[in-house]
């Protein structure tokens, strides 16, 4: 099943996120669907809220189904340790037509269950730590935009503010 994105301005969007405490059938069919969902949004990372779900689970496959092990479902992520900086401009199905550059973590390991509830730890570079970070925000609640300076932030809200006035968000 594909779901809809949830847009910038849907409160789901900017609350933190419940722990995920059930690994059952109904949590893997969710995380399917979310890759799919992922995949024809063009996306490399989806969180739950962002399909309009409170829920502490992320799916990311920064290399777009060419290399299936890449596919990555974290499960209650938490960052534990991060290296250096990386600028690059980035966007959020969230937050459709907008790109802005931000700077983050160059290397970047988070700590998470896999749907079996099993812990893992893994550390990725460059995108995939920028995916790490990007969607473990997303769980608790904050976007890419807090990452920008301030004015531009509220250029984006207020030209997504009139998109949604129109009619078009
Ligand atoms: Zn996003």
């Amino acid at each position: 099943m594909i779901y809809p994105i949830v847009k910038f301005g849907n409160p789901v969007l900017e609350k933190p996120a419940e722990p995920v405490t059930v690994f059952d059938v109904e949590l893997k069919k969710l995380v399917e669907d979310m890759f799919e969902s992922m995949y024809e949004a063009k996306g490399v990372g989806l969180a739950a809220p962002q399909i309009g779900k409170s829920m502490r689970l992320a799916v990311i496959d920064v290399t777009f189904k060419e290399d299936p092990d890449a596919k990555l479902v974290l499960v209650n992520p938490q960052v534990i340790h991060t290296e250096g900086k990386f600028r690059q401009t980035e966007g959020c199905l969230s937050i459709p037509e907008f790109r802005e550059p931000v700077t983050r973590a160059k290397k970047v390991t988070i700590r998470a269950q896999d749907l079996n509830g099993q812990w893992f730890e893994k550390t990725g570079e460059d995108l995939l730590a920028r995916a790490f970070l990007h969607e473990t925000d997303h769980l608790n609640g904050k976007l890419y935009i807090s990452h920008i300076s301030a004015l531009k932030r509220d250029l984006i809200k207020r030209r997504i503010r009139k998109l949604i006035k129109a009619g078009e968000w």
